[in-house]
């Protein structure tokens, strides 16, 4: 008897019960990862207010070196350092097309952005793929995310605002000096944004490039606040 209950314990939990998406261990019902993976994930605790760089150090310094000159976003949050298995979840999401990450990611940082007390933003702008590059995968990662955000924050994603006009070489494939002049004139805002708060949403950043020449050009449309939310930092 105890053995048929085991085996009918499992096919159920198989059958019907969420799965942890790291170990395969039973999960909640509100998301596909157990409490154990949720606490060793590489939560981002320390990380500039500004671009979200992971800080080392004293705990009251709030802004890396280069923000203290001039600040790269209004606010910036990443939920996590992009380490493992963070990385794995992205890169599985972006080229498995394993979107089932994308909801688990965009509720992490949903609840992160919410703990932290920022603002709410009037939209969320995911970062664009070219056309080229949307056709390819079918779906935007950042834009799945941030529509995770936005059932949270209640409010709506501007999919179509920002327009990315150049198909750029991968970030990931360039040095850092090199990344900046790829993604220059690469995203063209369509519409004012006078005097509004946006937040921009990215799944992964490295250097920040992309996300300022995002940013670059929401400003230049007239937005007061841009903020940034992502999910890994490097
Ligand atoms: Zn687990
Ligand atoms: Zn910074």
């Amino acid at each position: 008897m105890p053995f048929i209950y085991r085996w009918l314990t499992s096919v159920q939990t198989q059958l019907l019960g969420p799965r942890c998406v790291l170990c395969r261990a039973p999960a909640s019902l509100a998301r596909e990862l157990c409490g154990d993976c949720e606490q060793e994930l590489p939560w981002l605790t320390h990380a500039c207010v500004h671009c979200a760089l992971p800080l080392t150090g004293t705990v009251g310094i709030t802004r890396c070196h280069r923000c203290a000159r001039q600040p790269r976003f209004d606010r910036a949050l990443a939920a996590f350092a992009y380490d493992q298995p963070i990385r794995w979840l992205i890169t599985r999401l972006k080229f498995d097309g394993r979107l089932a990450h994308a909801r688990l990611l965009g509720d992490l940082l949903a609840e992160r952005v919410v703990h932290a007390g920022l603002d709410a933003p009037e939209m969320l702008v995911p970062v664009p793929l070219h056309p080229s590059g949307y056709r390819r995968r079918g779906f935007n990662q950042s834009e799945r995310l941030a529509r995770r955000i936005a059932r949270v924050q209640r409010r709506p994603v501007a999919s179509g605002l920002v327009e990315r006009v150049r198909d750029t070489v991968a970030q990931s494939t360039l040095s850092a000096d090199r990344r900046a002049a790829n993604v220059r004139r690469a995203f063209v805002c369509h519409g004012s944004l006078a005097g509004r708060h946006v937040a921009i949403v990215d799944d992964v950043v490295t250097t920040g490039q992309t996300a300022l020449a995002v940013a670059r050009c929401l400003r230049t449309a007239g937005a007061a606040r841009v903020d940034l939310y992502c999910v890994g930092r490097a």
